[in-house]
């Protein structure tokens, strides 16, 4: 069912990044008429450049001062920046407010942030499912969200009428939306998201680090596989630094169940044995004909890039 944006009348977005710029501009293509939407940056560089941009219809001074007579406040920034934006805000809050926010990993920014949420305000944890290697207000684009999943963990207490209208909110901006535990949400994330990061980010440490192959000849002779590393190996260093260390018990379990699945591959590999290796990537396949069919990738060679490539030939869109 197509959801509506006009489920809130101020919205107020703090943090005017890629997440918080894509909100504000989903708003524009699809928000009705009388919607108004405050933005605020702590970056005096991304305030003035989403000033520049238009981004928002008005630009608050302070994180207090936007959320003051907003009926929907998102919280747009790292991770770890969530308690101290909730605390700056918790004064200016009051009854009947919703707040939310779009931190990657669930557990922490509900620890963070339920504390500063006074009574009467209504506090339900998200996260959009959608996003790209790209930061800063210049990186959103209104569609990020199009058939994008996005998470809602709301407390045990959550009142269904707000739980109702975010998730309204959510659908007007296109995309599908799930709730669950803000536990099994870092669970779940860890190894669909986090880890492939993680991943990223050693294999490109390694191919730097290899005494054999020179950095020319890993730039000139990058294979496919290799260059999609990169890509993700790109994402901002702030946010993903964050991520491990406020997902870190669930990133632990799941890490140490990649390391035991890939010493039986090394094994398979030292002892030749190649039905075991045949099987698992069979496996594999199993699950990416699931992901499409499910319509979160394309079918299409070269991992379903060409139709989403933007001006840089980099993918548009990928989730994180
Ligand atoms: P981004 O492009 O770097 O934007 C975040 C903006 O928030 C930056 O301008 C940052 O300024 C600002 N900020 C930091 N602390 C703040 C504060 N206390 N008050 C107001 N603004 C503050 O990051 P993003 O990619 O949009 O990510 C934002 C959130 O979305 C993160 O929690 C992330 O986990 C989540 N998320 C990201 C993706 C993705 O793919 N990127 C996908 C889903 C969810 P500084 O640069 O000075 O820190």
């Amino acid at each position: 069912m197509p959801g509506k944006t006009n489920a809130f009348d101020r919205v107020a977005i703090l943090g005017l990044g890629l997440i918080g710029g894509s909100i504000a501009l989903g708003l524009r293509r699809k928000g009705h008429a009388g919607l108004v939407v405050v933005g605020y940056d702590s970056d005096d560089a991304a305030r003035a450049t989403a000033g520049e941009i238009g981004l928002v219809d008005e630009m608050a001074a302070s994180a207090s001062a936007a959320v003051a007579g907003a009926d929907l406040v998102i919280l747009c920034a790292p991770v770890r920046a969530m308690g101290g934006l909730a605390e700056e805000i918790s004064a200016a809050l009051s009854p009947g407010q919703v707040v939310t926010d779009v931190g990657s990993v669930k557990g922490s920014v509900l620890a963070q942030v339920a504390p500063h949420i006074p009574g009467g305000v209504h506090f339900i944890p998200g996260h959009p499912v959608a996003g790209t290697e790209q930061s800063g207000p210049r990186a959103g684009f209104a569609e990020l969200f199009e058939d994008r999943w996005t998470i809602l963990t709301p407390p045990g207490d959550t009142d269904d009428e707000a739980l109702a209208r975010l998730t309204d909110f959510w659908q007007g901006l296109g995309s599908r939306v799930t709730c669950m535990d803000a536990d099994h949400h870092d669970m779940v994330l860890s190894i669909t998201s986090h880890i492939p990061h993680l991943i990223a980010y050693n294999l490109v440490a390694t191919a730097h680090d290899l005494e054999q192959v020179s950095e020319k000849e890993v730039i000139k002779f990058s294979a496919g596989g290799f260059r999609d590393f990169t890509r993700i190996a790109s994402s901002d260093p702030t946010m993903w630094r964050d991520v491990f260390l406020a997902n870190r018990d669930a990133v632990l379990e799941t890490l140490g169940a990649f390391i035991e699945e890939m010493t039986i591959l090394r094994r398979a590999i030292r002892q030749g044995d190649g039905d075991l290796l045949f099987d698992l990537f069979n496996r594999a396949r199993d699950i990416r004909r699931g992901i499409i069919e499910a319509g979160q990738e394309s079918a299409a060679p070269d991992f379903g890039r060409h139709p989403e490539l933007g001006e840089d030939g980099e993918n548009k869109k990928e989730s994180s």
